[in-house]
């Protein structure tokens, strides 16, 4: 097949750099929440792709949970074959822009890209998230004329990555999935927690369009437990799927946690988006304009709250870590960005306690000859609480019989560390649970991962085994 834009040849990778979407300048970006890379033209698409050396044995795709066709999307965008790459990607990945944006490529398909050796890897999550922003653009959809409807149903408790993960599964293979969520978009944190400028909302907006098209039915603003009974999904719908995250903070039993200035990481992030897109939901705007501010963590969830922080003009934002920086948990481009646009990192401090001043810390790293103390005092206005989350099973689950465990996670079938192939069924018959309210917070594409991965295990019982 003749490559319509290629220009390069087997040196491609050399010849051409490893070129990241551009991204706005930190002074230009650092006072609005509107995402900070811009979309390739079709030419830096092209040759980005290009420079993929098809490695035959694609450690990118290995290391993908989802297992993405890495390398044959990257060859069809090559070729310039855009339609056939996003439905190519959609084959595997329901929610492609998603991932293209928020993995943290840096760590998984981009880390294990052969040219990540110091030729620089192929820009895999940008393409990806290219593709997928044309597709969406351009209102691709597959053709699914051909799926035969099983007649069956499917109730998916949760709209957030692993509730869609098996709704977009099911309903190509010819199931109703119908969608319950409490919030009134769908996304779960990805539209709730996570902020603009990682991901823009209307994207969630296309996406939950493209799924309705295809067939997804989505009830929103609707609690189970309140506005409808667990039970009554048990009656109406052939299985059910338990997809509702995890929304508990962990606070670290931190002294004086409970002060006024002390905010929940989630209940900032929530009430930024809640003020921002006029929802009406219970959640507290916190405007922290002209304080300075400490947010205690790593993770990316600390990143958002900084970088947020900022965009509201704080009049300081520090980053307060534990360990040091190799060991922060979450995406490295991010602490960049962070960095890029004013906000302070501060290493090896464990807090000890907050006061109304600000928050005692002791060093992890403590070394008589370089410091004159183990103790350190930090003052601040506003503190941020960036632990990360921890599973809140429902009541209406105990109810029903669902068992967790001691932490409060969905207990599955054949749980085990060592098993990659887990069941997706819980205690209950019919009933089956995926994404954090089974792992833990995890990333977006594990979610989606096990999202598909229980869609898989219900079509079998239905006699059906997607391939
Ligand atoms: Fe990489 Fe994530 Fe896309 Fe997989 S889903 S190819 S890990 S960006």
């Amino acid at each position: 097949m003749s490559k319509k834009f290629k220009i390069g040849d087997t040196l491609s990778f050399i010849k051409q750099e490893r070129n990241l979407a551009n991204k706005r300048q930190a002074d230009a970006r650092s006072h609005d929440f509107n995402e900070i890379y811009f979309n390739s033209d079709e030419q830096n698409l092209v040759k980005q792709a290009d420079r993929c050396l098809d490695c035959g044995n694609p450690f990118c795709e290995w290391k993908c949970p989802l297992h993405n066709f890495i390398p044959n999307w990257l060859d069809m965008v090559a070729h310039g074959q855009f339609e056939q790459a996003a439905s190519l990607m959609h084959a595997t990945n329901p929610l492609p822009e998603i991932c293209g944006r928020v993995c943290p490529q840096d760590r998984l398909c981009e880390q294990a890209c052969t040219l990540n050796t110091g030729f620089g890897a192929v820009t895999i999550g940008a393409i990806e998230k290219n593709i997928a922003d044309t597709a969406l653009a351009n209102h691709w959809r597959p053709d699914l004329s051909s799926v035969k409807p099983l007649g069956k149903k499917v109730a998916i408790v949760g709209a957030g990555p692993a509730g869609l993960g098996c709704a977009e599964l099911l309903v190509r293979n010819g199931v109703i999935p119908v969608v319950y969520d409490k919030y009134p978009e769908i996304g779960g944190l990805l539209t709730f927690g996570i902020p603009g400028f990682k991901l823009e909302k209307s994207i969630l907006i296309k996406r939950r369009q493209f799924l309705q098209d295809i067939g997804v039915e989505f009830q929103l603003n609707t609690k189970i437990g309140e506005d409808i009974s667990f039970e009554k999904l048990q009656q109406d719908f052939d299985a059910v799927f338990l997809a509702l995250g995890t929304y508990q903070a962990v606070d670290g039993d931190l002294s004086g946690k409970e002060l006024p200035q002390v905010i929940q990481s989630l209940d900032y992030l929530i009430g930024n988006v809640n003020q921002q897109q006029s929802y009406q939901m219970p959640h507290s705007y916190h405007d922290l304009k002209g304080q300075d501010v400490l947010v205690l963590g790593g993770g990316d969830t600390a990143m958002d709250c900084v970088r947020s922080a900022i965009r509201q003009q704080a009049k300081s934002v520090r980053c307060v870590y534990r360990k040091d920086e190799n060991a922060m948990p979450g995406s490295k481009t991010e602490v960049q960005n962070a960095k890029e646009e004013g906000v302070q990192f501060i290493f090896n401090l464990q807090p000890l306690e907050i006061t109304t001043d600000g928050v005692a810390f002791e060093r992890t790293d403590f070394d008589e000859l370089k410091h004159k103390d183990k103790k350190v005092f930090l003052s601040a206005d506003t503190i941020v609480l960036a632990f990360g989350f921890r599973a809140n099973p429902q009541s209406w689950m105990k109810k029903a019989g669902v068992e967790t465990t001691d932490s409060g996670l969905v207990r599955i079938e054949n749980q085990s560390i060592f098993n990659t192939q887990d069941s997706q069924k819980t205690s209950v018959s019919g009933v089956y649970a995926g994404g954090d309210m089974v792992s833990g917070a995890d990333l977006v594409v594990t979610a989606i991962a096990q999202g598909r991965e229980a869609a898989k295990q219900i079509l079998a019982t239905f006699g059906l085994v997607d391939d």
